[in-house]
């Protein structure tokens, strides 16, 4: 069975500066880079689930954020590290644009990026975890039958190993 470790992104593999969508505004959160690579030594699939209705309120595109999070993966590549795969909601019921305005199942706190994540790699929740720093990460988790732990510190690997997940 695979072990899927759900990440959400801004405050978490990355200092939440606010809608961000540029890879020049992207800064590591300490830790972040050795902690996705202790998982993926571990046999963990590393998967990340992300609000970004910015693309909704008209911010940035959807491709913006794809291409961010292809950098990411270059950029992990280089630290013998990486994302199996990325989930992300774009959607927001007041959207400016109006095809992301809509009532979806995939923005947090709903647990639908989750739900895809475990079916994508056939995990079991129960053997799961995810880590985010807002409430509504947790209650995705908890939602999709997902341990959350709520990141509330400066570095994630210590917060990994406090934790006693590794
Ligand atoms: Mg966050």
């Amino acid at each position: 069975m695979n072990r899927v470790v759900f990440f959400d992104r801004d405050g978490v593999l990355n200092v939440d500066i606010g809608y961000l969508w540029s890879k020049e505004d992207f800064v590591w959160m300490a830790g972040a880079v050795e902690t996705i690579r202790s998982f993926n030594e571990r046999g963990w699939r590393v998967v990340v689930v992300t609000n970004q209705s910015g693309v909704a309120r008209g911010y940035y595109q959807e491709s913006d954020v794809q291409a961010l999070h292809q950098w990411m993966n270059e950029e992990l590549t280089k630290q013998g590290a990486h994302i199996d795969s990325f989930f992300y909601c774009p959607h927001y019921p007041q959207a400016v644009k109006p095809e992301y305005a809509m009532a979806c199942d995939c923005r947090k706190p709903q647990p639908g990026m989750i739900l895809r994540g475990l079916a994508e790699w056939q995990a079991d929740p129960a053997d799961c975890i995810l880590i985010g720093d807002k409430e509504f990460d947790v209650q995705a988790a908890t939602a999709a039958g997902v341990k959350g732990y709520l990141f509330d510190e400066a570095n994630l690997l210590d917060f990994v190993r406090k934790n006693g997940i590794f």
